[in-house]
């Protein structure tokens, strides 16, 4: 999960991606409106946390940009305005949620995670198939499989997004460091792990490649 965190106070913005990375989220930070519009023209996010009143204008100007690039990106606004009508604004502009400052960092952690819809576990469960994205381990029928690093997060954001055909540009975003200075390559090999570590040893089909589109979670088969 991908997350842009546009503030202009300094130690805030480091506060926010330290904490945010700690919780396995790739972020990128910026400071300026401008930078903001760079950020989001060349990648993808799960969610956008911007602030309100940024030097070279306000925030929420980011709101229908985000949400033209893909509409499927959350938009958080943080704002030290403590008025009902920025608030009721900013929701009116299309943000998903309003945050006033000051807040409290579990508070904030918990409402990211409510748009980005995750519930109280990050553990998914599919029939004999658990994995736990916190420890990074798999588990199938009570049996510990060997996957670590980049196949496992490409295994883990396929099965958390087994509803849709996920592209390799959008796994790039969603796990890689730098997406742009990768081949899109890296994730044949990442899938290619998955199905000699995973999937040929306990003779199951994790994922499937949809031509031209990108991957699919296809476990169980038919499900
Ligand atoms: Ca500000």
């Amino acid at each position: 999960m991908r997350i842009l965190i546009v503030e202009d106070e300094v130690t805030l913005n480091k506060t926010l991606a330290e904490g945010l990375n700690e919780l396995n989220y790739q972020t990128d930070v910026c400071e300026t409106l401008k930078d903001a519009e760079y950020f989001i023209s060349i990648r993808n996010y799960d969610l956008v946390l911007t602030d309100w009143m940024l030097p070279d204008g306000n925030g929420i100007e980011l709101i229908a940009q985000a949400k033209q690039k893909s509409s499927r990106t959350a938009v958080v606004v943080l704002s030290a305005r403590d008025d009902k009508d920025s608030e009721i604004e900013a929701l009116k502009e299309g943000a998903d949620d309003y945050i006033r400052k000051p807040f409290d960092f579990d508070i904030l952690v918990a409402r990211i995670e409510a748009r980005l819809r995750f519930g109280g576990t990050n553990v998914i469960e599919i029939q004999d198939l658990v994995i736990n994205p916190d420890e990074e381990r798999i588990i199938f029928k009570g049996v510990e499989i060997e996957l670590k690093g980049k196949p496992f997060e490409v295994l883990t954001h396929l099965a958390r997004h087994r509803d849709q055909i996920v592209s390799k540009e959008q796994l790039l975003d969603a796990i890689w460091e730098e997406p742009e200075l990768v081949t899109p390559n890296v994730i044949e090999v990442a899938i290619n792990q998955i199905r000699q570590k995973m999937d040929k040893p306990l003779k199951i089909s994790t994922i499937e490649t949809v031509r031209r589109r990108g991957y699919k979670f296809c476990y169980p088969k038919g499900a």
